[in-house]
């Protein structure tokens, strides 16, 4: 079945203190406020994963995520992290391709299709990111752009490892500008994402398939954003700092 999920990407922010406190708030208002059917995950930087996952401890809703993993299964890579490890800390989730490390450390379709099997060979759940440049954006390209990322880095999985991956669209030209997609734009991208992998795998995979929004999602945009019959959710990125406003996202459903 399609899930309803809530993201926060934290990126390279958050000292333990801080980490500390936003975990402890966001746990007690999703127990105290009963938010019922929409999952929490929270992706904070490695050196919080364990404090963090004891934070959560038992909290039924609520899931420890992280921000990569290694296309490696183990050895010597000093510096990487494995699923493997991961999973055996009592992390979930783990977000692949997000555009930053796409840009920044280069990472391509191909690294990131080994990267997604890892994660799936340790019972980790991908939420693999995709996205388009503002220029590909302007140049009418997006769809074929976006849906090409699918095709390369998950169309080679079989239909049972396909249908544990949630797909978070981030459009580029929206991420940390404060310049969201239309409730409209991320609904186009997402039914044409949907499709996609209907041809690919089915309907019935298609439709169980959660796919999140991202780019400057907040309190006052999530509701129109969720409102689409295509969006299953969100990807935040600066909001999910503040426990109020992530709570609040989770609540505009
Ligand atoms: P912002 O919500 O800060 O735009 O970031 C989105 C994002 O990149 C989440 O992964």
């Amino acid at each position: 079945m399609r899930k309803k999920i809530v993201a926060g990407n934290w990126k390279m922010n958050m000292t333990f203190d801080e980490g500390q406190k936003l975990t402890s708030e966001i746990v007690n208002m999703y127990k105290d406020e009963a938010i019922k059917d929409v999952i929490a995950v929270l992706n904070p930087p490695f050196p919080h994963i364990f404090p963090v996952k004891k934070l959560i401890g038992s909290v039924e809703g609520v899931a420890l995520g992280s921000q990569n993993c290694s296309d490696k299964e183990a050895g010597a890579f000093t510096g990487e992290v494995s699923a493997k490890i991961l999973a055996s800390f009592g992390v979930k989730y783990v977000i692949l391709g997000h555009s930053e490390r796409r840009e920044y450390f280069k990472e391509n379709n191909e690294l990131l299709a080994e990267k997604v099997k890892q994660a799936l060979a340790h019972g980790l759940t991908p939420i693999f990111c995709c996205g388009e440049s503002l220029e590909i954006r302007t140049a009418g390209t997006h769809e074929s752009n976006v849906k090409f990322q699918l095709t390369e880095s998950l169309f080679g999985l079989s239909p049972e490892d396909f249908s544990k991956v949630v797909i978070a669209y981030e459009p580029i030209w929206a991420i940390g500008t404060g310049k969201t997609a239309t409730a409209d734009q991320a609904q186009e991208m997402h039914a044409a994402l949907r499709r996609h992998i209907a041809a690919k795998y089915g309907k019935e995979i298609a439709a169980d398939t959660s796919i999140l929004y991202g780019g400057s999602a907040n309190p006052g945009n999530a509701k129109e954003l969720f409102s689409k019959p295509d969006v299953d959710g969100g990807l935040i990125g600066g909001a999910s700092l503040k426990s109020r406003d992530f709570i609040d996202i989770i609540k505009s459903f």
